[in-house]
């Protein structure tokens, strides 16, 4: 491809996963599948590597997430929320696993964890109470959803010792509350939602916290965000205080002494994932030491340290099973 026809094909796929990006972000209304927004994003991003000089600072390859609503009063990211690198083979986790290598001179030991498919949020305590919630947004900028997220059960509204911590990680809709919510608004006549993950998002951007409250929304800690004093050497340490602090965890991660054994986790599931009673997108992969963390550092739009294996749709998977049974 020539520089031209490259210019215009980036073009093209900016305003469409523009498109893409405000349906999914700002409506929770996507109108294609995840899988297939990734691959047009992947394409772009490799044509704006292979024509660094085509590449805008607002593509959509270098933005996270979407524009807080109106609606919402803003909160301000004490530390950024940012996006995650994707990986979609075992070569590309090895690749990852060489750039992270390449960036430290010590041994590496990583972090899995499911890959929860909801809406990312931040929880501040202070002093061990919870104080207020904010979604993602565009990374810098978020929406305080303090009322909406007080609803649901298992977030604590005091902590079990009285920290100063932002907490981070995904609020989300159990697939039997899911199948309830359509079920009752297609005999309502209203338009069903497309997956869990905007039905979770579309509840809790709502003003009234009375819907959010009536949809049965769980959340899954996974990281800390802002922690003054912070004591800890590890990502593994991190996810073992959350739950001393009683937030709620999810107990299938796993430390894993080298990208081959990362691997086997991510395998293991492909084939488990469809018995989990929520949905998960992926897995996420971290290094676990926080001084590496740090070395390693971040892109304007994710860390380095980290990225997500993706799944192929689960339509995929089904077809992909369906030919293996047929043959
Ligand atoms: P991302 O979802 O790929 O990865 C980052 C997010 O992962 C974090 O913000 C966090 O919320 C989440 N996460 C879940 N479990 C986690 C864990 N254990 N540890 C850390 N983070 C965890 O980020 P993104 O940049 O918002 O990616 C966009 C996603 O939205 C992609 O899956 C993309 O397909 C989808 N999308 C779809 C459309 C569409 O039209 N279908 C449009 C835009 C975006």
């Amino acid at each position: 491809m020539n520089r031209a026809e490259a210019q215009q094909k980036i073009e093209a796929l900016k305003k469409e996963l523009e498109q893409y990006g405000y349906e999914y972000y700002t409506l929770d209304a996507p109108s294609v599948s995840d899988y297939e927004y990734d691959k047009k994003l992947r394409e772009l991003i490799d044509l704006e590597e292979e024509f660094p000089d085509l590449q805008t600072p607002d593509s959509p390859s270098q933005r996270v997430g979407g524009k807080p609503l109106d609606a919402f009063e803003k909160v301000e990211h004490d530390i950024p929320m940012l996006s995650l690198g994707n990986a979609f083979d075992d070569q590309e986790l090895r690749d990852f696993d060489r750039r992270v290598r390449n960036g430290t001179d010590e041994e590496v030991s990583y972090v899995c964890e499911l890959k929860i498919d909801g809406l990312a949020v931040s929880l501040r305590y202070e002093d061990g109470v919870f104080v207020r919630g904010a979604t993602r947004g565009d990374g810098t900028v978020g929406e305080d959803i303090t009322k909406n997220l007080r609803t649901i059960r298992n977030i604590p509204l005091r902590l079990k010792k009285p920290e100063t911590i932002e907490v981070r990680g995904e609020a989300y809709m159990p697939k039997p509350s899911f199948i309830k919510l359509n079920e009752a608004r297609e005999a309502k006549e209203e338009e069903p939602f497309a997956n869990p993950r905007n039905a979770a998002a579309g509840s809790l951007r709502q003003l009234d916290p009375k819907i959010a409250a009536s949809r049965n929304l769980d959340i899954f800690t996974y990281g800390v965000g802002l922690w003054e004093d912070d004591p800890a050497e590890s990502h593994s340490e991190h996810l073992e205080t959350l739950k001393e602090l009683g937030l709620k965890t999810n107990p299938e991660w796993k430390r894993c002494k080298d990208i081959e054994e990362v691997i086997e986790y991510v395998h293991s599931w492909v084939e488990r994932r469809p018995d989990l009673d929520y949905e998960i997108d992926g897995i996420v992969i971290k290094v676990d030491r926080l001084d590496q963390q740090r070395t390693l550092g971040f892109t304007a739009k994710s860390p380095r340290w980290a990225t997500a294996y993706k799944f192929p749709a689960e339509e995929a998977v089904t077809q992909l099973r369906d030919i293996e049974l047929s043959v």
